[in-house]
């Protein structure tokens, strides 16, 4: 590891500004990629700017969304009571994150900020229609994920919160649904998520199954390729 600076800043305000000031600061959150990255010596940070003060975790529901803070773990998001009540599959996957230590130090900001390909969240985020909160802007989930590690965060930008839609299965879905549950148990894995074969089915296939959420994001974004490629033209309602 080599030597940094440690700040622990009291304020979004001023963790912003000593991260936007110095083009060498980078954020820390959970710590699980980012430590181990620095004790690998691949990155040479000149300021470590721990957000663990800055107040940015909790679960809240408003209205017809669920608003998740940056710094909420893992485990609390597998644990929330109004995830598992109305994102079930969410709360099902955080449970399966790394093992105990990870789920109870790395956070959901950290692991979209990072967009490891091989991650969870950013898959299931995107296939929420999620949208990235930061200290300056909303971002959707569609524009966030730019590619492996990169997203469209600026130098010195925090993510603050990610806002879900809470998932209204159609009713088409429900037959649909019932197929999943019953093909978990008998179907081998990389099958279920063929379940999920329409572009509004997804939302709610996650909300009530990890499963679409283990093919990757970038499996997503083909499938939804796919889709758009495959659905017959909407019909217009003019008369
Ligand atoms: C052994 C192991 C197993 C794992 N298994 C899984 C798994 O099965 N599934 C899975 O999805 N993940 C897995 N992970 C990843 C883990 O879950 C964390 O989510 C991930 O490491 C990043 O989260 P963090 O909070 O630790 O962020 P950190 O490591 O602290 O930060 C990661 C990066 O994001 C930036 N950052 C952090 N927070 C913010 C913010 N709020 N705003 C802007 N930038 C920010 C940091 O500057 C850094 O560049 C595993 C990790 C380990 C070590």
């Amino acid at each position: 590891m080599y030597d940094f600076t440690y700040q622990k800043p009291g304020s979004l305000a001023d963790a912003v500004k000593v991260l936007s000031g110095d083009m060498e600061a980078k954020a820390l959150a959970g710590g699980q990629t980012f430590i181990p990255v620095l004790k690998q010596r691949l990155n040479k940070p000149s300021t470590v700017v721990d957000l663990s003060k800055l107040g940015l975790s909790g679960i809240t529901v408003a209205g017809d969304k669920i608003v998740i803070g940056a710094m909420t773990r893992h485990a609390d998001v597998a644990s929330n009571a109004d995830i598992q009540a109305k994102i079930p599959g969410l709360a099902h996957m955080a449970s399966m994150i790394g093992d105990e230590a990870v789920r109870h130090r790395g956070t959901m900001g950290g692991s979209l900020a990072n967009n490891d390909p091989a991650a969870c969240y950013p898959s299931a985020i995107l296939a929420l229609g999620g949208t990235i909160k930061t200290d300056r802007r909303s971002i959707a989930a569609d524009d966030f994920f730019q590619g492996m590690f990169t997203t469209a965060l600026e130098q010195g930008e925090i993510i603050t919160s990610i806002e879900l839609p809470i998932p209204q299965p159609p009713s088409s879905c429900r037959s649909r649904r019932s197929r999943l549950t019953r093909s978990s148990a008998t179907r081998p894995r990389a099958t279920r998520s063929s379940a999920c074969s329409s572009p509004s089915m997804l939302p709610a296939c996650v909300w009530r199954s990890p499963a679409p959420a283990r093919v990757g994001y970038s499996g997503i974004l083909r499938w939804k390729r796919r889709c758009r490629r495959t659905s017959p033209p909407r019909r217009s309602t003019a008369s």
